[in-house]
């Protein structure tokens, strides 16, 4: 997108606002399904938790993708946005029975990440086939936040508990018909996804009727220059050679699956705040943006990096900054920035604003939740209003059960 359309859509639609480029959105699509076109039978489940927006649901339909879910909640977007319950796979973690069971009923694809609910749904509903998560105890980079793979987590069932897996299924009559794994959030090096692969590849062996491997996500997206990202390509060429032997050997083609969130459309994100203040300190230039961690919380959450460009003022000198929101909390976004010169009332872009950003934000300080606009065949379409202050008080019950505190006598 030029600066100059996200410049018109900050005057169209105000400000801070969520803008989400669909080209880039298909173009990263398209990139991963080429990386693996070589497999007989790929499936990529959207993770619908990155940005849940309908019209965002609707064009991962349109590109033919499924989408992975979390919560009934989002299973019900999914249909609403006319995706079909069996392009649904319901991937949680620590959910109900009850929930798990409401979704099934639903006609989604259950995976099941622990003993105790796999022994009860499988007492109950031994018709219906699953998918079991498992944990291959692989760590996929150093930050624990986002290594969901290690033996600590609380993610999957352990592939040292495949024996009790097995005995559950014989003893309930229940069909396995897919396994995964989701290791974390970074896929920084290939022969270390591939390693976890192999246990996955060996897991599989001990079940007769999968129809899918479901691989889970962990693309890395480049958030600066310089930033280390997954080789899609090689990564694709080796896992389809692996894939492929694999199918070979259990003599049968099964579905290689994944489930990119981030990938998808991190970088197709744009959010656009609104300079409010200039304040210089003794030691810092600070720009005050409209905004704050209600609206993006990854930088104070996760310490991520997101690309902050002045694009009211592009090709103006270079100054350090730091761009702080207008929370009553500690929010910075980003310390010592160099930033083209920053006038009060520009519209600062932050990039990679596609994936965790808006499906995080918040109410806090009771501020509205921003607007999202889809930049779609070089026109902007408004996907969601801005909150407005009944937004903040629908939900809320009024009473009126206090009576005026009288004066103190003196
Ligand atoms: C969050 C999540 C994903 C998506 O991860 P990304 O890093 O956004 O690609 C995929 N699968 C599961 C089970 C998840 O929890």
């Amino acid at each position: 997108m030029e600066n100059s359309n996200l410049l018109a859509i900050a005057e169209e639609f105000g400000s801070p606002v969520y803008v989400y480029d669909s080209e880039k959105i298909v173009s990263q699509y398209n990139r991963l399904t080429k990386a693996f076109k070589k497999v007989k039978q790929v499936k990529l489940n959207y993770a619908v938790k990155a940005l849940s927006n309908l019209a965002i649901l609707k064009l991962m339909n349109s590109l033919g993708a499924g989408l992975d879910t979390v919560s009934v909640q989002e299973v019900k977007l999914g249909l609403l946005a006319g995706v079909s319950p069996e392009n649904i796979i319901f991937t949680p973690n620590g959910v109900s029975l009850e929930e798990i069971e409401q979704v099934s009923a639903m006609g989604v694809q259950i995976n099941i990440d622990n003993l105790s609910i796999l022994e009860q749904f499988g007492a109950k509903h031994p018709n219906t086939p699953v998918c079991i998560r498992v944990n291959p105890h692989v760590m996929a980079g150093g930050n624990s936040k986002i290594s969901v793979g290690h033996i600590d987590s609380k993610f999957g069932i352990s592939i040292h508990q495949i024996p009790h897996i097995l005995r559950i299924v014989e003893n309930t009559g229940m069909n396995i018909n897919g396994i995964h794994m989701h290791t974390g959030s970074d896929i920084l090096d290939i022969d270390v996804f591939l390693y976890a692969s192999e246990i996955l590849f060996e897991t599989a062996k001990s079940f007769k009727d999968l129809d899918f491997i479901d691989f889970g996500s962990g693309f890395k997206v480049p958030y600066k220059t310089g930033d280390i990202e997954t080789n899609i390509e090689e990564f694709g060429e080796k896992l389809t050679k692996r894939f492929n032997k694999f199918c070979a050997s259990y003599g049968k083609e099964v579905t290689l699956g994944f489930e990119p969130g981030k990938f998808l459309v991190s970088e197709a994100g744009y959010f656009l705040a609104n300079v409010n203040v200039v304040k210089q300190t003794t030691s810092t230039v600070f720009a005050g943006i409209d905004s704050g961690f209600n609206h993006l919380i990854r930088p104070m959450f996760y310490n991520s990096h997101h690309e902050i460009e002045n694009i009211s003022n592009p090709k103006g000198k270079e100054r350090f900054y730091s761009v702080v929101g207008y929370i009553c909390e500690t929010d910075t976004f980003a310390t010592n920035r160099r930033i083209s010169e920053i006038t009060e009332g520009d519209i600062l872009a932050f990039k990679n604003a596609g994936a965790y950003c808006f499906s995080m934000a918040s109410n806090y300080n009771s501020r509205y939740r921003p607007a999202e606009v889809l930049w779609h065949n070089n026109k902007a379409h408004l996907i969601r209003k801005r909150e407005t202050f009944e937004d903040l008080t629908n939900n809320q019950v009024q009473v009126d059960i206090f009576s005026k505190v009288s004066e103190p006598s003196s």
